[in-house]
Formats: structure tokens, sequence, C-alpha cells
């Protein structure tokens, strides 16, 4: 299958098993497009020295490779376990106890103070992204009383879900903002903020607004984020299907019709939605994926999914490489076979937006204006000139057949661009007027070989600095 022309893009995240220099440069190799840097495990200092090794090799690469950071959030997790796993057995009594030392198949230790105070018997608690729940049945002194439900084997620090209407933490935390704050200093692109409920808790991050901040990225993972989600859709830059947390939270047969719904809220507010967790998993120890993790990501993909992401695979995997190689030509085989057409002409049916701001129906318009230019005139690509990704990330809406360049002056941008669906991100000297941007726009992506002399091209931009909506669209025949 050649990966070449992969639209969907890939999001792999990082650890102990692709943290080393030959590793990354193989994932970027593979097609790797960005990375997740997952704080709830390691120290920031570490994390830290990871961000400067992928800026380093992406440029080396030369290509970018965009930085997301995950911030930890209220993340409850077990006292460890061990390295060798511990068996616990369905129907055997555990004591659930607040600390931080070590657990055992009998005591299990929970990092999370009020334990006692805010959970209560009938209420389950899982371990491991839900491989094993027990229902607290009592309490007994300083413990909780439970029973195994679901039974299977524990290893390390297991996350635990505590149902997120009894979690009293808010998000982002005092520790999330200090490893944010070391973040933004380095300049990574994005941070996804885990745990959100409401936009108020998006709009806690506090950072400044793309691309002179990082572009903030909601997990979606609680069920007071489904229920306000279309509030945090638009708080947000950008929308991660969290699916570990979230199938927690909900029941799983709910949770295929909650990632459709979360998707098209997405698209209709022209924010990339990154579809997550548990994508290839068996790949943490396979060589190849199963044939329902196959489908899976061929159907996220169908979805409207901007971006896919990979998790353990990639982090503790036994190849992350090959993980990598495998997603690509899953999704780029699933791009191959997507109906462009049929999505277009579904989108500008769709209720796009509730009537609001002009730049907002502008940018509509025209955006929808040259989906239709590029399909009836056979554009072999749309120019998007942007200074902070919006027009790509509303003409990618339309997944035009076309190639969707987007161009910007700020490197941050193109980096940010790295989750949109379609974008081939490219820097552009800055120009004094839209002529001259055009004109540039138009020769760059000639030398670079994206289009050749004779093509038609459409270019999209916004006027001026000052304009927030998409407002110029020209088309142009390629010398
Ligand atoms: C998830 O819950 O699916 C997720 C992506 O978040 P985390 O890996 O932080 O649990």
């Amino acid at each position: 299958m050649d990966t070449t022309s992969r639209r969907t893009k890939i999001i792999a995240t990082l650890g102990p098993a692709s943290s080393d220099e030959h590793m990354l440069r193989s994932m970027i190799a593979a097609g790797m497009d960005c990375v997740r840097i997952n704080m709830s495990h390691g120290k920031v200092e570490d994390g830290i020295a990871l961000y400067h090794r992928v800026r380093a090799l992406g440029a080396e690469a030369g290509r970018p490779v965009g930085t997301l950071v995950d911030l930890p959030g209220p993340k409850v997790r077990a006292g460890s376990f061990g390295s060798e796993s511990v068996i616990l057995e369905e129907g055997r009594a555990v004591r659930l106890t607040p600390g931080n030392t070590g657990s055992t198949a009998e005591v299990i230790e929970v990092n999370y103070d009020d334990l006692l105070r805010d959970i209560e018997p009938g209420d389950t608690l899982s371990f491991g992204d839900g491989a094993i729940d027990c229902r607290i049945t009592g309490v007994d002194g300083d413990s909780l009383v439970a029973e195994v439900t679901h039974g299977g084997r524990l290893s390390g620090r297991p996350g635990v879900h505590i149902p997120s209407d009894r979690l009293r933490i808010s998000t982002p935390t005092r520790e999330d903002l200090r490893i944010l704050d070391a973040f933004v200093e380095v300049g990574v692109d994005m941070v996804a903020v885990s745990f959100v409920r409401s936009a108020h808790d998006v709009r806690r991050v506090g950072t400044e607004p793309h691309p002179r901040g990082p572009l903030v990225v909601a997990k979606i993972e609680t069920r007071a984020a489904v229920e306000n989600l279309e509030g945090i859709i638009d708080a947000a830059g950008a929308v991660m299907i969290a699916r570990g947390d979230l199938g927690n939270e909900c029941s799983i047969e709910e949770l295929p019709h909650l990632q459709k719904h979360i998707i098209r809220m997405c698209i209709a507010h022209g924010r990339p939605a990154i579809t997550a967790t548990q994508m290839l998993e068996s790949m943490v120890y396979a060589a190849t994926p199963t044939r329902a993790e196959a489908s899976d990501v061929a159907n996220a993909v169908f979805d409207g999914s901007s971006a896919v992401m990979l998790s353990g695979e990639t982090a503790i995997g036994h190849d992350p490489a090959n993980v990598v190689r495998t997603m690509a030509r899953l999704a780029a085989r699933a791009d191959a076979n997507f109906d462009y057409s049929a999505w277009s002409r579904q989108l500008v049916e769709m209720h796009m937006h509730e009537p609001s701001a002009l730049d907002r129906q502008v940018t509509d318009a025209l955006t929808m204006a040259a989906g239709r230019v590029a399909r009836d005139l056979g554009c072999a690509a749309i120019l998007c000139i942007t200074r902070s990704g919006f027009t790509v990330r509303a003409m990618a809406r339309f997944r035009p057949d076309a190639k969707i360049l987007g161009f910007s002056p700020d490197e941050r941008t193109i980096n940010q661009l790295t989750l949109s669906w379609g974008a081939i991100p490219l820097p552009l000297t800055q120009f004094a007027s839209n002529d001259e941007m055009v004109t540039e726009a138009v020769a760059v992506a000639k030398a670079q070989g994206h289009v050749r002399s004779g093509d038609i091209v459409a270019v999209l931009a916004g006027t001026d600095a000052r304009s927030r909506a998409t407002d110029v669209l020209r088309v142009v025949n390629v010398a």
C-alpha cells in the first residue's frame, strides 16, 4: 500500500519503547505526524528532554513533527503492584485504602485522599482502562471493602477510574499548570487537558490563544463533557475522544455512537477530532493487529477523524515503528475508499453552525465554495494561506479530494497543522500584500512538486491580519 497519499494524521504516544533517537527516527520515517508526551508518567525534565529530541529529529527529517503534551489531570492511580502481574479473582473481596506505596491482591492503595468520603457503597471503581471492576460493598475502618466483579491481571501502577461525578478535584490541576508552564516555555505546539467537564475547564488553561500559545485539545472522557460538548468544542482548538476513560464513564455499547456524535460536532465547528485508545492495542505484543482493530481504524477514518492516536502500542510496545507503519497503511487504505463527494454533500446539507458572527458565515460560505470549485474544475490543490490555521481547519471539514496545502508564516501554526486532516503544512515568508502571498504560495507549491504547470488551483486566504474570516477565493492557472 502506497502511504504517501495518506490524509488522516497519526499521533503516537512516546514512552520507554520509543524515547531513543534511533526509534524516533524510524517512527518519523514510518509516518508519525505528531508525538504525544504523556505526563501521567515520568518527570517534567524527562518530558522536556524528549520534546527537544523530537524537535531536532523533525528538523533533521525536514518535515514538521507536532508536539502534544498531555496533562495528567486529576488522574487517580493505584499504588504499584510491582513488575510481576497480580491476579484479582472475580468474586473475591479486596480492601481499598488511600495511599501510594504498594498494592497486593488483597489490599489496593489508591492515591486519592478523599476516597472514603467521596466513594459510597454501590459505586464501581475500574482499574487499568476498564480491565478490572470492583463494586464497593462497605466501609471498614480506614478502608473501603469491595468485591471484584470483573477479574484479571494488574501490574505497575494502573489508573483507577472514579466516576467523574464523585471526583471533587477540578481540572487542570495545580500540578497540570506547573507542567504546562515548563512546556510553554520551550514552545510546545499543543496541550491536551484531561477530564474536562465544562468549557470553563478549557478556559482555565489560560494560555495565549493559538498560535501564540499552544492549541488546546479537550479530552472528552467524562459524562459531564458529553453533556456540555458544544461549549467545550467551541472553547477548545481540537478534541480527543479519549475512549479509555470515556468507556468507563458510559456503557460500552454507547461508545461507538458517542464517537460518531462527538466527531460530527467537531466537524460542524471546524475542530479536528482525534480518535484515541486501544486502536491497535494487540500490537503491544503482536506484529500484526487483530481484524477488529483494522476495522476500527478504517471506521474511525470514515467517521471523520482528523487524526488517529496510538497509546501503549508505541509507548511500551515491542516494535513502535512497525505499529506506526501498520497504522499508516490502514489509514491510507481507508482514505482511498473514503466517499469524498458524499461527505461534502452531506456537510453542505448539514446544519454547519448556528447562524452567528459574520466572520464565521463568510468562512463557511467561502470554504464551501472552494470545495465546489475544486471539484467542478478538477483543481490539483487548494492552497490555504493562514496565520492561525483556521482557514485550513475550516477547509478540511469538507474533505476535498484535492490536496490541501496549508501555508503559514508562523512556525507553530505549521506544527499545529500536523493533526489537521489532509493538511500538508508549508512555511511561507510574510509578504505585504495578498497578491504577493498568492504568487509566492503557488511558486512554493510548484517548486516542492505539489502542483505542475497547467494545473488549476484554488487559493483561500484572509484579506489582512485583522480579518478573522477566510474572505478571499482565487482560481489560479499554474504557469
Ligand atoms: C483515554 O482515556 O483514552 C486517554 C487517551 O487518556 P489517558 O491515556 O490519559 O488515560
